[in-house]
């Protein structure tokens, strides 16, 4: 059974926990999420012990829930970690992130001539492939596997 005190950080009255990051992710998922203009309690945490992972990384934001749309990008920098969201002290739903049919202006196009490149627009790829981690390039049909992509 899982245990309260298996949280590491200080318990969140309400919100959301992102759990099992791996320590080189967390500030990329702050950035993501745009956590630096966030004016509610964010608590960071970096290299906490993990008895399963190793050292990981967690992020606690309070009063924030997510939509599915803003959790699914998290997949695309690292598909393994673990939403937790916060009521009164408990934990009422845990989401485990997947990677979304598509992706609104997370990930760059690779290919230099692709207009999304050369105008000051948007981004927008399909992922083709989940369990490969193959996206498409909308506007210019150039693929990336998610091991090599770049976020915009
Ligand atoms: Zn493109």
């Amino acid at each position: 059974m899982e245990k309260r005190k298996d949280l590491v950080v200080a318990a969140l009255e309400s919100g959301t926990v992102i759990d099992h990051i791996p320590t080189d992710k967390v500030f990329t998922i702050v950035q993501l999420l745009q956590l630096d203009k966030c004016t509610d309690q964010v608590t960071i945490g970096n290299n906490l012990e993990s008895a399963k992972f190793g050292k990981k990384g967690i992020i606690k934001i309070a009063n924030r829930f997510f939509s599915d749309a803003e959790i699914s990008q998290l997949a695309v920098v690292c598909p393994n970690i673990r939403l937790c969201i916060i009521k009164d002290y408990e934990v009422v739903e845990k989401k485990q992130v997947t990677l979304p049919d598509e992706l609104d202006n997370v990930v760059r196009c690779a290919n230099p001539v692709c207009i999304t490149n050369n105008e000051p627009m948007k981004t927008v790829f399909y992922v083709t492939d989940k369990v490969n981690g193959i996206m498409k390039c909308r506007y210019c049909g150039k693929e990336q596997h998610i091991e090599n992509i770049k976020l915009v």
